[in-house]
C-alpha cells in the first residue's frame, strides 16, 4: 500500500515525501486509517516500528484540514525527556509544510519557555507527565482546546512510576477528544487504563507485543564479567562493531566503561539519569553526528533514542526483563532496517538471559571471539567491592598514620574534587554517612572520600 492510499493533506503528504518514506510500515498501515476517521486507538507496537509516524500523520492531516482557534489541539505524554524531544522533533519534521508549531515539556530544563509555549497555545505539546503536572498547577494551563491526546510508551510509564501522574493529567484534560495509546506490551494496569480513558477504541497490533523488530540478528556473548570492557574493545577495533550504543546495568558501570573505552582510543560518550540535560542532548548529538562510535547508556536514559543506521546494540550488561531488552534493542533496525543486537554474558547472568529466551521464542546463538584471550587477567575491574576499596584504602593509610602527614599533600577533598569532574561527576556518593565499625572518631568521613577516588 503506498501513502497516497492515505490522502494524507498535501503538506502532510509532502513532508513524508521529504523524509524518503516511501511505503507505510505495518503499524502505520493499520493505525493511520481508523485514527483519520477519528477513533480511539489502542496499539501495540515496539520501538523501530514507525510507531511515532503512526500516530503524527493522522494528526497532522488534522491539524491542517482544520482551522484552529490559538488553543493548543494535541497533547502527547511520553515517559522520557529523549522520547519526547524526539517525537516533537518528528513532528516538526512531518509538519514544517503545514506549519505546525510544537513545544517539547520536560524537567531538567528551564520552565520560562515552556510557559511561554504553552501560553501561545502551540498546536502540539510534547511532555513528561511530572512537568507538565508542575505546570497545570496554573489554572490557566489545563488545555480548553485539546482535540487528541497520545500516551506513547504507556508500559514503560507505568514501569517508571508514572501511571498516578498520567492519571492526573487526564483528569484535568476535555473529556470530549480522541485518544490514541501506544504501548509495546500489554500489561494489566495499561489494559484498565484504556477501558477508563477510550472510548470503543480500535485494537491494532502489528507485530506480537514483546517481540522485537524484524531485521534484528541477535548473538550472545559468553565472558566473564571483568572482561566485558575489553571484548567489547576488541569488537570495535577489528571492526565487528560500527556505531553502537552500549547499555549498562547502572550509571557507575557506564562511567567506567566510557572512561575505559576513551582510554582505549576508542571515543565514547555517556548519558544516564546523573547527567544533565544538555550534557544528555550534547552526547546525543554528538553520536548522531558521529563524533565518537560508542554511547553508553543506562535504559531510563535510551528511551527513545532515535539515531537512524544505527548498526549494532550491545547490552553491556544482561537486563533486568525481556522488557527492557525489546525497548534496548528497539534502537536498532529502527523501520524494518537491518541491525545486530548483541549481549555480553557473563556466567551469573545466563538465567537472565533464559528469560530473554522464553519472551522473544528463540534462543540465541553464542559467539566466541576467535582470538581474544578469554583465560587473561582483566587490567582493571569496572566494579571494585567497596570492602576491597576499604581495605587498600586502610592498608595505604597505615604507613602514612605512621608518618604523619607529608607537607604539600593534596588535600583529600581535592582528589576527590577532580576525579568527579574527569568522570563526568557521577559517581555514587561515599558512604560517608555510615557507621563502619567500633572505633570510628568524629570528622572520619575523610578516608571514605580518599577511598572513592578508587572507586
Ligand atoms: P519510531 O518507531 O517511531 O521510533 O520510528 C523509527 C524510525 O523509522 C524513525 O527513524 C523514523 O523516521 C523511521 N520511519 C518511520 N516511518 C517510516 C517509513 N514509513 N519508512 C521509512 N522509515 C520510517
Amino acid at each position: 500500500m503506498p501513502f497516497s492510499a492515505f490522502s494524507l493533506h498535501p503538506q502532510v503528504a509532502r513532508a513524508v515525501a521529504d523524509l524518503g518514506y516511501t511505503r507505510p510500515t505495518p503499524i502505520q498501515s493499520q493505525a493511520i486509517p481508523p485514527a483519520l476517521a477519528g477513533r480511539d486507538l489502542v496499539a501495540c507496537a515496539v520501538t523501530g516500528s514507525g510507531k511515532t509516524a503512526a500516530f503524527a500523520l493522522p494528526i497532522l492531516h488534522r491539524l491542517a484540514t482544520t482551522p484552529g482557534r490559538g488553543l493548543t489541539r494535541v497533547l502527547v505524554l511520553s515517559p522520557t525527556r529523549e522520547l519526547a524531544a524526539q517525537i516533537e522533533q518528528t513532528f516538526r519534521d512531518l509538519g514544517r509544510h503545514a506549519r505546525v508549531s510544537s513545544a517539547a515539556i520536560f524537567g531538567g530544563v528551564g520552565m520560562g519557555p515552556q510557559e511561554q509555549a504553552l501560553r501561545r497555545g502551540v498546536d502540539v505539546i510534547v511532555a513528561t507527565p511530572g512537568r507538565l503536572l508542575d505546570h497545570m498547577q496554573n489554572p490557566s494551563f489545563v488545555f480548553p482546546g485539546l482535540e487528541v491526546l497520545v500516551l506513547d510508551e504507556a508500559d514503560r510509564m507505568l514501569d517508571m512510576g508514572f501511571l498516578p501522574d498520567v492519571k492526573r493529567v487526564l483528569k484535568r484534560l476535555p473529556v470530549r477528544r480522541q485518544t490514541l495509546l501506544f504501548s509495546a506490551t500489554m500489561p494489566d494496569a495499561i489494559a484498565a487504563l484504556a477501558k477508563e480513558m477510550l472510548r470503543e477504541p480500535i485494537r491494532v497490533e502489528a507485530d506480537r507485543p514483546s517481540t522485537t523488530a524484524k531485521g534484528v540478528t541477535h548473538a550472545a556473548y559468553p565472558v566473564a564479567s571483568e572482561l566485558k570492557s575489553a571484548l567489547l574493545v576488541e569488537l570495535m577495533k577489528r571492526g565487528t562493531i560500527g556505531s553502537v550504543i552500549a547499555f549498562t546495568r547502572t550509571k557507575h558501570r557506564a562511567n567506567r566503561l566510557a572512561d575505559y573505552l576513551t582510554r582505549n582510543g576508542i571515543g565514547a560518550e555517556r548519558i544516564h539519569g546523573n547527567r544533565s540535560q544538555a550534557q544528555r542532548t550534547q552526547a546525543l548529538a554528538g553520536f548522531k553526528a558521529g563524533k565518537f562510535p560508542v554511547l553508553v547508556a543506562t535504559d531510563i536514559a535510551a528511551r527513545g533514542i532515535d539515531v537512524e543506521a544505527l548498526s549494532h546494540v550491545v547490552n553491556f550488561d544482561v537486563p533486568a526483563s525481556p522488557e527492557d531488552y525489546v525497548h534496548r534493542v528497539g534502537r536498532t533496525a529502527r523501520a524494518e532496517q537491518k541491525g545486530d543486537a548483541f549481549v555480553f554474558v557473563s556466567p551469573e547472568e545466563e538465567a537472565d538471559v533464559r528469560g530473554i529466551e522464553r519472551a522473544l521464542g528463540q534462543r540465541l546463538p553464542r559467539v566466541t571471539v576467535e582470538g581474544f584471550d578469554y583465560a587473561r587477567r582483566a587490567a582493571e575491574k569496572l566494579e571494585i567491592p567497596l570492602h576491597q576499596r576499604l581495605a587498600e584504602h586502610r592498608a595505604r593509610q597505615k604507613p602514612r598514620a605512621a608518618q604523619g602527614p607529608r607537607p604539600g599533600a593534596p588535600r583529600p577533598h581535592a582528589a576527590h574534587a577532580s576525579h568527579r569532574s574527569a568522570s563526568g561527576g557521577s559517581h555514587p556518593a561515599p558512604p560517608a554517612h555510615k557507621p563502619h565499625g567500633p572505633g570510628r572518631r568524629r570528622g572520619s568521613r575523610r578516608p571514605f572520600r580518599v577511598a572513592s577516588t578508587q572507586s
